[in-house]
């Protein structure tokens, strides 16, 4: 079993960003699950399956196959062999993600595809329910949050950055509606663990929030081993 770092928090709180950069200075795997419930949304989409539908986007999972591979530390992620890292960023996805995952048979299905990561190697991983559900028993288990309209403002020109078309109260109604889904569903919603350390990013900037979370994993495993 290797160290098991669990970040888990609503979208655009900077997880992913702030995540990978604090594997790169310890040295672990940055495993982004995100991209997993993006992959299946992404199938969803393309082949105009209703994502409100579970036993439609359920009778889909045996076509649909998922994987991971790093490549100079960076995560790819295949959908039945297509490296597909790019088209899950598309705006229209983040939604079809949101609505699979909310699918008990859709977050059965990544289950196994998570854990295995975590036993293989050291890693930090982000997503909603990574320190309640996937990984509980986690070494550090981080929630990183901030409002929800410094959390669009982030989005907002991260896509323009991408050249993406989008307006700014499109992106912040879109933050509230996936906040709403990820934390109301009925199956693994977004909360914090009741074990993880609450980190607030509204007024920090990124290397502010960054040299936090680096601060509070250290503290963390530090004790871990004095115990
Ligand atoms: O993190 P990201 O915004 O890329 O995730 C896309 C969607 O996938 C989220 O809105 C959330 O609904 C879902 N998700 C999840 N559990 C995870 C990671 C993501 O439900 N561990």
């Amino acid at each position: 079993m290797g160290i098991n770092i669990a970040i888990d928090g609503p979208s655009g709180a900077g997880k992913s960003t702030l995540a990978r950069k604090l594997a790169e200075k310890l040295g672990y795997i940055y495993v982004d699950t995100g991209a997993l419930y993006r992959t299946i949304g992404l199938y969803v989409l393309r082949n105009k399956i209703d994502p409100k539908e579970p036993d439609a986007v359920a009778a889909a999972l045996p076509k649909i196959d998922v994987s991971l591979r790093f490549i100079n530390g960076e995560q790819h992620v295949y959908l039945n062999g297509e490296d597909v890292s790019a088209d899950i960023r598309l705006h229209e996805v983040s939604q079809y993600a949101s609505l699979v995952s909310a699918i008990p048979a859709v977050r059965q299905y990544l289950f196994d595809t998570q854990r295995k990561m975590a036993k293989e190697h050291d890693v930090i991983m982000d997503g909603r329910d990574i320190g309640t559900v996937v990984l509980p028993m986690a070494d550090v288990k981080i929630f990183l949050t901030a409002s929800a309209e410094v959390r669009a403002r982030r989005r907002y020109n991260e896509l323009l950055e991408r050249g993406q078309n989008v307006v700014y109260e499109k992106i912040l109604e879109d933050v509230n509606l996936r906040d709403e889904q990820d934390m109301n569903r009925s199956v693994a919603p977004l909360k914090p663990a009741q074990d993880s350390v609450i980190v607030d990013t509204s007024d920090c900037s990124f290397d502010e929030s960054l040299a936090i979370l680096y601060k509070t994993v250290k503290e963390r495993l530090n004790n871990k081993n004095e115990c």
